[in-house]
């Protein structure tokens, strides 16, 4: 059978830290409890994120590693856990095929996973990024309102004019509760 598979954002969605590189991400009180949540229903746990501060230069490999072995720490004291995170490392200027909202980090993860994308999701708090993702895999879009997410709703709505979520959830653990009573 397949799965159903939670594909989640890192800053902003995770945690808080701006818009700054992976370093800067702490944990949201709730993070680990939401992942568990998803973890104990067997639905996928798929970390992806743009971190073009490598192509700058400016964050390495080895730090972004680093830094999500740190995460993934935090996350196994509360015994959760990612299936699986994408990271796509390039700018705007690269032109890769993976730079959100652009597909290549979902394309990866159905070769990897049986994962059924209708049934899916993608939770964020960037709508220019996570939520036109959602629209163009198609699969459920759920915006969070911390990170951005307020700002995604008002001044830069305009940036996602033509992208509607199908839910807007608080914080992620109000994302997951959506997703684990929604039933189709
Ligand atoms: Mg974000
Ligand atoms: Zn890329």
């Amino acid at each position: 059978m397949s799965y159903k598979a939670a594909f989640i954002d890192f800053q902003g969605t995770l945690g808080g830290g701006g818009t700054d590189d992976i370093r800067s991400l702490e944990f949201f009180p709730f993070t680990s409890k939401a992942i568990r949540n998803l973890n104990v229903h067997e639905i996928l746990v798929i970390g992806i994120t743009n971190q073009s501060h490598i192509s700058k230069g400016e964050l390495t490999w080895d730090e972004f590693n680093e830094k999500l072995c740190q995460l993934k720490n935090n996350l196994a004291l509360y015994g959760a856990h990612f299936d699986a995170v994408y990271c796509c490392p390039h700018t705007v200027q690269d032109n890769c095929t993976c730079k959100k909202p652009k597909t290549g980090m979902i394309d990866q993860a159905l070769k990897d996973f049986d994962i059924n994308l209708k049934k899916s999701y993608i939770i964020g708090d960037m709508g220019m990024t996570d939520m036109v993702l959602a629209k163009n895999v198609g699969a459920k879009a759920i915006l969070v309102l911390t990170g951005v997410g307020r700002g995604s709703l008002n001044e830069y709505r305009h940036t996602w004019e033509n992208t509607e979520p199908d839910f807007i959830a608080e914080n992620l653990l109000n994302a997951v509760d959506f997703i684990l009573n929604y039933t189709y």
